[in-house]
């Protein structure tokens, strides 16, 4: 059994910090600790919206592109809400109106930001 392996597929949470300005903080049973500023899980919204699923066009990434100069007007973005989904995913109600995007421990831990679980795609 490798630790590696088993680091990959350990998606439940052994603590959450949650601060609806700056993001969300995991730490993974297993020792991981994964880091989600707003702006990011906002941009990995899980929902058929924002993902394309049902044809549409997926909303772009804000993190991933230059600022745009008239989003400077627009407010902060941040999480009015965060629901627990059973025991298994968080629901995140966004500043923006969003609030369909359904977040499983699996799809967190999948996009965590970190570097090394960010390498380890390449
Ligand atoms: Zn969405
Ligand atoms: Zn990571």
């Amino acid at each position: 059994m490798s630790d590696t392996r088993a680091a990959i597929h350990e998606a439940t949470p052994e603590h959450i910090a949650i601060s609806k300005s700056k993001g969300i903080i995991i730490d993974w049973k297993g020792g991981h600790q994964s880091s989600f500023d707003v702006v990011y899980l906002r941009d990995w919204c899980p929902c058929a919206g924002c993902t394309g699923s049902h044809g549409t066009t997926p909303r772009p990434k804000a993190s991933a592109s230059a600022p745009n100069p008239f989003q400077m007007f627009q407010p902060r973005l941040k999480m009015l809400a965060v629901e627990p989904v059973g025991n298994y995913a968080v629901r995140i109600e966004w500043s923006d109106g969003h609030n369909t995007g359904i977040y499983s421990w699996t799809h967190l831990r999948t996009v965590c930001p970190c570097e090394s679980c960010q390498s380890g795609k390449a």
